[in-house]
């Protein structure tokens, strides 16, 4: 039989990944909906399949190891093999504020215990659970690996005085996780092009979602296209690129 595509997305339960899951759900993949919450990611996923779309919710919390070698099994059990990853699920530290409003961020002021839990969960939860299902990905035709990350990870937009981004208040928090998410990308890339596995980061814009207070002025649908874009790329695609809908980000 044709090889069915298996999609998993981290905090797929609402928002930007909620988004793409529906999208790639649209396009025929199967899609995990990865969510720490199992009740509100089976919610989720019953509206993917209301929709006529295949989806299951998986749960999964990227800082919790236990959850992500369950996931890693049941994916093995259930598909033996993953085509597309998409880290998605992440924090500001900050609350549910918008950006004009992330004062915890400053750098001056900030609580580093609060930057090691943005980094746990933007950054080193993309490492765990893309080496857990790294093997997974190695048996799909064309596998795809799309790190969310944010124009506010580009140093080149942070380092720029005319930049818009510049009006904000400096973050020691979100912004840094996400350029280091930049540079996992790079390296992850480097070492998988062989593969044949092209990792890409992508940078959504600014999407009305609870991460912002429904601040943004894009939907999450448009926030997501990147992401999909990125995720079905063809063998001549790019890796090791920082993509937004209007084409490459600046590093
Ligand atoms: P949301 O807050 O709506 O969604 C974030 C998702 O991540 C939720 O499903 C949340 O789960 C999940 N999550 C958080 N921590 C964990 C964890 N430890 N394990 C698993 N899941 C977790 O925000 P967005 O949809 O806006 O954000 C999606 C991505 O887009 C993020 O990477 C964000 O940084 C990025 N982004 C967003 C922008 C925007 O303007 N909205 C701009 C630039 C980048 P739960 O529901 O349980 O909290």
């Amino acid at each position: 039989s044709a090889h069915q595509k298996v999609a998993l997305i981290t905090g797929a339960n609402k928002g930007i990944g909620r988004a793409a899951a529906d999208q790639l759900a649209a396009l025929g993949m199967t899609v995990l909906i990865g969510a720490r919450d199992p009740q509100r990611g089976e919610e989720a996923a019953e509206a993917v399949r209301a929709a006529g779309g295949d989806a299951h919710a998986l749960t999964l919390d990227v800082t919790d190891q236990a959850t992500i070698e369950r996931a890693a099994s049941w994916i093995e059990e259930r598909f033996g093999h993953l085509d597309v990853l998409i880290n998605n699920a992440a924090i500001t530290g900050s609350g549910q504020v918008s950006p004009q409003d992330a004062v915890d961020q400053i750098p001056s002021t900030v609580d580093v215990d609060m930057v090691r839990a943005v980094f746990e969960t933007n950054v080193f939860g993309v490492i765990a659970l893309t080496n857990a299902v790294l093997p997974l990905l190695r048996r799909s035709p064309a596998p795809r690996i799309v790190n969310v990350s944010s124009g506010g990870g580009s140093l080149a937009i942070c380092a720029d005085p005319d930049s818009p981004l510049t009006d904000l208040p400096a973050s020691a928090a979100y912004s840094p996780s996400k350029t280091a998410l930049n540079a996992l990308t790079v390296q992850y890339a480097n070492e998988l092009r062989k593969d044949g596995i092209l990792v890409n980061a992508a940078a959504p814009g600014y999407v009305a979602t609870d991460i912002n207070n429904h601040s943004g002025f894009l939907t999450p649908a448009q926030g997501a296209t990147v992401l999909v874009h990125l995720a079905t790329l063809d063998a001549n695609g790019p890796t090791a690129g920082f993509f937004s809908a209007e084409g490459p980000v600046p590093w």
